[in-house]
């Protein structure tokens, strides 16, 4: 059925992954009324789809430790909101699983990190030592110990870190689940409706251009990942920019159970004994085509820390677009120059982590709350000096 040309409505949001669908049920459940404009005919099936569902805020600092210190104040603001979105996810993926009524798989296992030599294994001595200053659970094991955490590591494996917080969710799962939940919760959802422009007038947002038709809306979110500084009649240059991450999976006869992330590399094991390894992190603007060779490289460099990948049959691959900001950080919350002009985007390798925070912020913000969580480190402006 087309559309009338111009139609009302309390809030759109723009954007059908996890985060756009994760926010618009937040809302909905809140009682207002909302339409998701998605831009595929099928939501969910960019970065939300490509993701390999590591809810692991402390492999990720373990990590990028050294890109995140440029900026202490930034590194503290980031973890206090990876923090808190992780320790909503278990309650997150109840509530999706009731309101669709599929079943999410989510493996609270715990999270590996690998060093293969003596330099990595101080490095990781001094990552554990500081996440535990914080409250953190990290524990420093030497190779043996590890190995009987998890059989499956090589015997090369020097030491590890051992996350027992960081968690992994299947995110395809998770999408189905948000977006069906959405529309339990009474939120309109139209696909194959890319929005061209966002339209503000007199310092405020007064609704979204799909093709020919205007939606007239005094609340406009935009989670529209990698795409969404393309998006015309924004009030300012949102540097949102995609950065390609290309992924693969094989099946093994004797998968790890835990997630295990070590030089080059990081596996995550599936409910149907898939693993999944990734992830490439590339600049090649919108193409989001896969490079010959690139995640074979990514296999080798887990066979390293786990050898069992050699037994893996056929090698499975795919890769999505993240959204990715000049600091690495999300954009998130109101623009203060388009009065109900909302953005939540710019979660880079972070997004599945981040959508139970991110929704809880907007619908907070909308509703006249305070966010669950400080979120001036992410406010949209801050990239116009
Ligand atoms: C290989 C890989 C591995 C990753 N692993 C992890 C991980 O382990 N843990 C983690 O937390 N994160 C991970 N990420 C990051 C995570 O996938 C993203 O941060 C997250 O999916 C972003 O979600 P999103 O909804 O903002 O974007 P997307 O899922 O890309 O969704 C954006 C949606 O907006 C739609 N859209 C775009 N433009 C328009 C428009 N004009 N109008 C209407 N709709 C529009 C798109 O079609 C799309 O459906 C990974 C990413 C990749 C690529």
């Amino acid at each position: 059925m087309t559309p009338p040309a111009t139609s009302r409505i309390p809030i759109v949001v723009i954007g059908g992954g996890l985060i756009g669908c994760s926010t618009a049920r937040a809302l909905a459940a809140e009682g207002h009324a909302v339409l998701l404009l998605e831009r595929d005919e099928e939501p969910g099936r960019r970065a939300t789809s490509a993701a390999a569902g590591m809810l692991a805020p402390q492999m990720e600092a373990a990590r990028h430790e050294r890109a995140l210190a440029a900026s202490p104040a930034a590194e503290g603001s980031m973890r206090a909101l990876s923090i808190a979105s992780r320790s909503m996810y278990r309650d997150f993926v109840r509530i999706l699983e009731a309101e669709s009524g599929r079943s999410i798989p989510y493996r609270d296992d715990g999270t590996l990190v690998v060093a293969l030599d003596e330099e990595g294994r101080e490095e990781l001595r001094g990552v554990a030592e500081r996440q535990r200053t914080i409250g953190l659970a990290a524990e420093l094991l030497d190779g043996g110990a590890a190995r009987e955490v998890e059989p499956a590591l090589d015997p090369a494996v020097v030491a590890a870190l051992h996350l027992p917080d960081d968690h992994a969710v299947d995110n395809v799962a998770l999408a189905r689940a948000a977006l069906e939940a959405a529309a339990v919760r009474g939120v309109e959802i139209e696909t194959g409706r890319p929005v061209d422009a966002v339209e503000i007038d007199g310092g405020r947002v007064v609704g979204v251009r799909v093709g020919e038709r205007s939606v007239e809306a005094p609340v406009v979110v935009v989670a529209a990942g990698a795409w969404s500084g393309r998006l015309a009649g924004l009030p300012r240059v949102l540097p949102v920019r995609p950065v390609r991450g290309q992924i693969g999976a094989v099946a093994l006869p004797a998968p790890p159970r835990l997630t295990v992330a070590g030089p080059g590399a990081y596996c995550v094991p599936r409910d149907d004994d898939r693993v999944l390894i990734g992830a490439t992190v590339e600049e090649v603007g919108f193409d989001h085509l896969p490079r010959e060779g690139a995640v074979r490289e990514l296999v080798e460099a887990a066979a390293r820390f786990l050898p069992g990948l050699v037994e893996g049959g056929d090698l499975e691959t795919w890769s999505g677009l993240r959204p990715g900001t000049p600091d690495d950080l999300p954009v998130l919350g109101a623009d203060p120059d388009a009065e109900g002009l909302l953005y939540a985007t710019g979660h880079f390798r972070n997004g599945i982590l981040l959508a139970p925070v991110t929704a809880a912020t907007i619908a907070a913000l909308v509703s006249g709350r305070s966010p669950p969580v400080a979120i001036d480190a992410f406010r949209p402006d801050r990239f116009a000096a």
